[in-house]
């Protein structure tokens, strides 16, 4: 058999490649929505879902480009949360965007997000750093939800360090003195919030300590109480422990357990498809969904 008919036969004998976290321009990911389409599709990704950081206006141009690709797009969301100072991320999959509670909520936290970053550039400028605020926010683009990944960029723009990762580790990480929080909704409030919007919530990466303090497990089954789905168990800042210790919990608690890339771009080094999430547990969440559709090609 030739390799690419062989190595089509593999394919669909595993079944679609699905990776349900990656990140546009539309939050802090480097690639416009279809460049992250396209790039879904030279790693071989079958179904991706766009869950940019508080906003939903990458959307549309995926799902045009998914259309024209033959690929399957999950429109979602990763939600900001925080509890007791501890930043808890929450994937919504396939919500009611237009839900009034879920878009005051999300309008709120990007104004709390700008305010956030303003000061932050202000502390570092104040210390001599290259950096200004306008410059930011033109760099980033309209619409898009500032994060300190955009800060990074302007460090590095501006020649002070070599990538985002060497600027996180020097002065944007979270025990910095240029640290500064912002507002962001109680994860257990968002839990409902999401699915009041006929979305599914599955919690990010809920282990990953390189990021900063972790949840214990008791907010994890107060978020279940709320009516959370799932646990993303499989993504690079999960050691071994991490996601055995997420995968009981998915067990104990009746979760589905996903995996994803966490994609950015060029800025981060997490390639699409380097975790996937199984058919079954896809079919789960659009089961539960009801806020909105999967868009592009169809599901199978
Ligand atoms: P923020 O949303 O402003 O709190 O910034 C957190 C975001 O920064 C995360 O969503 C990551 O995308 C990104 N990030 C965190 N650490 C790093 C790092 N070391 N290198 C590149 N991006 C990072
Ligand atoms: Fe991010
Ligand atoms: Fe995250
Ligand atoms: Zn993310």
């Amino acid at each position: 058999m030739p390799i690419f008919l062989a190595y089509r036969a593999v394919m669909s004998s595993i079944g679609p490649v699905i990776d349900l976290h990656t990140h546009s321009r539309c939050s802090d990911g480097t690639d416009t929505p279809a460049e992250v389409m396209h790039a879904a599709v030279r790693a071989r990704v079958d179904v991706v879902a766009l869950t940019d950081h508080d906003v939903v206006t990458g959307w549309d141009e995926a799902e045009q480009a998914a259309t024209e690709l033959g690929i399957v797009l999950v429109p979602g969301i990763e939600v900001s949360c925080q509890v007791s100072g501890v930043s808890v991320h929450l994937l919504a999959y396939l919500p009611d965007p237009d839900e009034p509670g879920l878009r005051s909520t999300l309008e709120a936290v990007r104004r709390h997000r700008d305010t956030r970053i303003q000061r932050t550039v202000e502390l570092l400028a104040a210390d001599g750093y290259p950096v200004d605020y306008s410059d930011v926010v033109a760099h980033a683009g309209a619409g898009a939800t500032l994060g300190r990944p955009h800060v990074a960029d302007a460090l590095v723009r501006a020649g002070r360090y070599p990538d985002r990762d060497a600027a996180f580790t020097d002065v944007l990480h979270g025990r910095s003195r240029y640290y500064v929080q912002h507002w962001a909704p109680d994860p257990v409030e968002a839990v409902q919030m999401v699915a009041a919007a006929g979305g599914v919530p599955v919690m990010a990466h809920p282990f990953a300590a390189a990021r900063g303090r972790t949840v214990g497990d008791e907010v994890i089954e107060a978020m279940v109480e709320a009516g959370l789905r799932g646990l993303e168990v499989d993504h690079r800042d999960h050691g071994a422990a991490e996601r055995a210790h997420a995968r009981r919990l998915c067990r104990r608690l009746g979760l589905l357990a996903t995996g994803a890339s966490d994609y950015h771009g060029l800025g981060k080094p997490n390639r699409l498809g380097e975790n996937t999430t199984s058919p079954e547990v896809l079919q789960a969440i659009v089961s539960l969904a009801s806020g909105t559709s999967t868009r592009g090609a169809p599901l199978r």
